[in-house]
């Protein structure tokens, strides 16, 4: 899973780089350790957000902070922190070999979009996967060019759907990784 910071729409539909929150990484972070994810990247290329994660998980991760609270270490190492998704496909082909089949998500229905019954097949299949989650408005239209599908859009039949990133990337991981009916 990638937490996407840049490039990543505003309001107006410009691509910006949007800030790094605690709670996402918190929440993200839990999310990939209890689903036994690989990997949450929090994709970034501002330094001094990068900084900011990296010291967030620092604190938590070392001294003090990770006395009084071990495991919040253990899901807080999930999270690698890097410039770009170029970055990412590079860290993943180095780990597993192979290029990964990317998944991107949003708010808006799409006309062509992966159901989760078939992404989840497509998981029972060797391979890595790498979901893309955004941040402020959305993924900018650039990145969704040169991935493989968007996944099906959560509640896109109704008449509000706009989540949080954490509230989607729970449901969709559920959705891809439980064991529920
Ligand atoms: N600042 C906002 C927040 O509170 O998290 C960021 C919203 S951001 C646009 C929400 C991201 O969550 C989307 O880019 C997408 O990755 C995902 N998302 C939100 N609603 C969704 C839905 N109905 N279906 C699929 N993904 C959704």
């Amino acid at each position: 899973m990638a937490l996407v910071h840049y490039p990543v729409v505003n309001r107006n539909s410009e691509v910006i780089a949007s800030a790094i929150t605690n709670l996402d990484l918190h929440d993200l972070a839990r999310l990939s350790r209890t689903y036994n994810m690989p990997g949450c990247y929090i994709v970034t290329p501002l330094k001094d957000q990068q900084s900011l994660a990296k010291r967030l998980i620092a604190h938590w991760c070392g001294g003090v902070g990770k006395e009084l609270h071990p495991s919040r270490c253990e899901a807080l190492r999930c999270l690698r922190v890097v410039d770009d998704i170029a970055q990412v496909r590079q860290d993943i082909r180095r780990e597993w070999g192979e290029e990964p089949t990317v998944w991107a998500t949003t708010a808006s229905r799409q006309a062509t979009a992966l159901p989760y019954r078939e992404a989840r097949r497509q998981l029972s299949e060797s391979g890595p996967k790498l979901i893309l989650l955004g941040t402020a408005w959305g993924l900018a239209p650039s990145l969704l060019q040169g991935i493989d599908a968007v996944l099906e859009t959560i509640r896109w039949e109704g008449t509000y759907n706009h989540l949080s990133v954490r509230c989607a990337a729970a449901i969709l991981v559920d959705r891809l990784l439980g064991s529920g009916p």
